[in-house]
Protein backbone atom coordinates (compact mmCIF):
# COMPACT_ATOMS: atom_id res chain seq x y z
CA UNK A 1 0.00 0.00 0.00
CA UNK A 2 1.13 3.49 -0.70
CA UNK A 3 -0.08 7.04 -1.28
CA UNK A 4 0.59 8.47 -4.74
CA UNK A 5 2.24 11.65 -4.81
CA UNK A 6 0.02 13.31 -7.89
CA UNK A 7 -3.50 12.88 -6.85
CA UNK A 8 -2.92 11.73 -2.85
CA UNK A 9 -5.06 8.89 -3.14
CA UNK A 10 -4.30 5.76 -0.58
CA UNK A 11 -3.73 3.00 -3.58
CA UNK A 12 -5.35 -0.48 -2.81
CA UNK A 13 -3.96 -3.67 -1.09
CA UNK A 14 -1.39 -5.25 -4.02
CA UNK A 15 -1.62 -2.71 -6.37
CA UNK A 16 2.00 -1.69 -8.04
CA UNK A 17 3.58 1.60 -8.29
CA UNK A 18 4.93 3.40 -10.21
CA UNK A 19 8.57 5.96 -10.50
CA UNK A 20 8.07 8.88 -12.87
CA UNK A 21 11.08 10.45 -13.20
CA UNK A 22 9.17 14.60 -12.78
CA UNK A 23 13.04 16.56 -12.82
CA UNK A 24 15.63 15.58 -14.56
CA UNK A 25 19.39 18.03 -15.21
CA UNK A 26 21.88 17.83 -17.10
CA UNK A 27 25.43 16.24 -15.43
CA UNK A 28 29.02 17.30 -16.60
CA UNK A 29 31.25 14.25 -15.60
CA UNK A 30 35.11 15.14 -15.38
CA UNK A 31 37.41 12.95 -17.17
CA UNK A 32 40.06 11.09 -14.58
CA UNK A 33 42.95 9.96 -15.29
CA UNK A 34 44.03 6.25 -15.18
CA UNK A 35 40.25 5.00 -13.90
CA UNK A 36 39.95 1.73 -15.61
CA UNK A 37 41.44 -1.12 -14.84
CA UNK A 38 42.33 -3.93 -16.75
CA UNK A 39 44.66 -7.38 -17.21
CA UNK A 40 46.14 -8.14 -20.56
CA UNK A 41 48.95 -10.80 -20.49
CA UNK A 42 48.91 -10.90 -17.06
CA UNK A 43 49.97 -7.35 -16.56
CA UNK A 44 47.11 -4.67 -15.01
CA UNK A 45 46.64 -2.09 -17.46
CA UNK A 46 45.39 1.09 -17.20
CA UNK A 47 43.08 3.46 -19.52
CA UNK A 48 41.58 7.12 -19.22
CA UNK A 49 37.97 7.51 -18.48
CA UNK A 50 37.15 10.74 -21.06
CA UNK A 51 34.27 11.77 -18.90
CA UNK A 52 31.35 13.57 -20.52
CA UNK A 53 27.55 14.63 -20.98
CA UNK A 54 24.86 13.02 -19.11
CA UNK A 55 21.25 13.48 -17.40
CA UNK A 56 20.84 12.68 -13.57
CA UNK A 57 17.51 12.29 -11.61
CA UNK A 58 16.78 15.58 -9.71
CA UNK A 59 13.12 14.18 -8.37
CA UNK A 60 10.97 10.69 -8.66
CA UNK A 61 7.44 10.45 -7.91
CA UNK A 62 5.47 7.23 -6.48
CA UNK A 63 2.39 7.29 -8.59
CA UNK A 64 -0.23 4.92 -9.37
CA UNK A 65 -1.23 3.51 -12.27
CA UNK A 66 -3.88 5.45 -13.91
CA UNK A 67 -1.77 8.95 -12.92
CA UNK A 68 1.04 6.79 -14.33
CA UNK A 69 -0.39 6.01 -18.05
CA UNK A 70 -1.98 9.88 -17.85
CA UNK A 71 1.33 11.69 -17.33
CA UNK A 72 3.25 9.39 -19.52
CA UNK A 73 1.05 10.33 -22.19
CA UNK A 74 0.74 13.89 -21.74
CA UNK A 75 4.63 14.07 -22.50
ZN1 LIG B 1 -2.47 8.74 -8.59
Amino acid sequence: MFICQHCNAQASFKEKSFLLTSKTREKLYPSRVSANKYRQANKIKKTDDPGGIGTEIVEAKQVCKLCYQTLTQLE
